[in-house]
């Protein structure tokens, strides 16, 4: 089956108690027992839920994996995968990371002492550099949030397993249907399905998947041990968001290579973060493991701080807002906003500048959003100097 169809049919089932083409919402705590120590498969809602599991099995669907885990949130999906490791372990993660990623990594973890090495993992060598004997896990972010790095996960992957370090794969940006990356030798991968899966912006969520049956039944017993399930309502409007993965994602990246190439070609933009453009230092590599480019641009105007905060207030159709992957168009910038936990010099060292934008790109009409974003770039008369260089 190929992935759209399996994004509407798979375990999504018509009810069979009332033939209703949707699953319905079990909200349900808990479940009569037929006996005592007998049910009909549930039994505690943290546990397990009808809508959940269904929700689980969908997700594992679109990875095309064994195993898949839905999470209250994608925090608590990498919260998690961390709960593998002891005290003396080692991660060596990708340097441009998700700021909260990188919140747990050095405020959570850190003190009960795990340690972390945060390497470019786009050159293989940084990675091989980094390993270690106490060295458990690979941590990538591919495409990296906000610069949009793309990391080799296939060769990253293959080193990692060479010295028995488990690889995780942080899709996010990607999603299941522009990358799979259990099929190119990793060995979980993370979502937060807030972001394109959910895709609507109205739930917070997030998943796992495996092809690994012990390390899931190990996640799936710290699942119920910590407790940090999605309600049915969230699993069922996740549901409802993987119904419409495929069509959104292919008008989100058609709408975000517009944009990329107004950007890049546009006098005011000084710099433009996107891996469908030919001058991206990742570029081949993106082409080569990611059906398209997704629909995240980061991109530098030409200006001070000021005037990138007049430009935010002058669009009209992308919304100031934390997240991404929405159908609505939305604008960050990274370092008052989603990356504030990352301490300045760290992100000046890994390429965010202060006045860095990132716009999610939504999927209202392409023409529409170009308009928005001339007529805002329009309005910028004076062009002073380039904030800080990044290297
Ligand atoms: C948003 C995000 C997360 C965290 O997910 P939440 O659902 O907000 O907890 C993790 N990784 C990436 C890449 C994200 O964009």
């Amino acid at each position: 089956m190929k992935f759209s169809t399996k994004a509407i049919h798979f375990g999504q089932n018509n009810d069979p108690l009332t033939g209703a083409i949707n699953l319905p919402i079990y909200q349900t705590s808990t479940y009569q027992q037929i006996e005592p120590g007998v049910t009909r498969g549930f039994s505690y809602s943290r546990t397990e839920n009808p809508t959940r599991k269904t929700l689980e099995e969908a997700l594992a669907s679109l990875e095309d994996a064994k195993y898949g885990l839905a999470f209250a949130s994608g925090l608590s999906a990498i919260n998690t995968i961390l709960n593998l490791l002891k005290t003396g372990d080692h991660i060596i993660a990708s340097n441009d990371l998700y700021g909260g990623s990188y919140r747990i990594f050095t405020k959570l973890y850190q003190k009960f002492g795990v340690e972390f090495t945060f390497a470019d993992t786009t050159k293989i060598q940084e990675i091989n550099k980094s390993i270690k004997k106490n060295t458990k896990i690979l941590w990538l972010e591919s495409p990296s949030n906000p610069l949009l790095r793309i990391t080799d996960i296939k060769t990253a992957a293959k080193l990692a397993k060479k010295y028995k370090i488990l690889t995780v794969v942080d899709n996010t940006f990607a999603t299941p249907y522009l990358q799979q990356p259990l099929k190119l030798g990793s060995d979980i991968v993370i979502h937060s399905t807030t972001k394109y899966i959910a895709g609507h912006g109205d739930v917070i969520g997030g998943g796992l998947v495996t092809n690994d049956q012990k390390l899931y039944d190990e996640l799936r017993f710290f699942q119920n041990a910590v407790g940090a399930i999605p309600g049915p309502i969230d699993c069922y409007l996740t549901l409802r968001g993987i119904k419409t993965l495929a069509l959104r994602v292919e008008k989100h990246c058609e709408n975000a290579k517009a944009i990329a190439d107004f950007l890049s070609s546009h006098s005011k933009i000084s710099k433009v973060y996107y891996p469908g453009l030919a001058n991206h230092p990742n570029h081949d590599i993106a082409r080569k493991q990611q059906k398209d480019f997704g629909a995240i641009i980061s991109f530098e105007i030409k200006t001070d701080l000021k005037e990138t905060k007049k430009f935010i207030k002058n669009l009209k159709l992308f919304t100031l807002a934390e997240s991404l992957g929405a159908v609505k168009s939305l604008l960050s910038n990274p370092a008052t906003m989603t990356h504030a936990s990352v301490p300045r010099e760290v992100r000046l060292q890994s390429g965010i500048s202060d006045s860095l934008l990132r716009i999610s790109v939504g999927i209202e009409d392409k023409e529409d959003l170009l308009n928005d974003l001339k007529q805002a770039l329009d309005k910028l008369e004076v062009i002073t100097c380039k904030t800080e260089t990044v290297k």
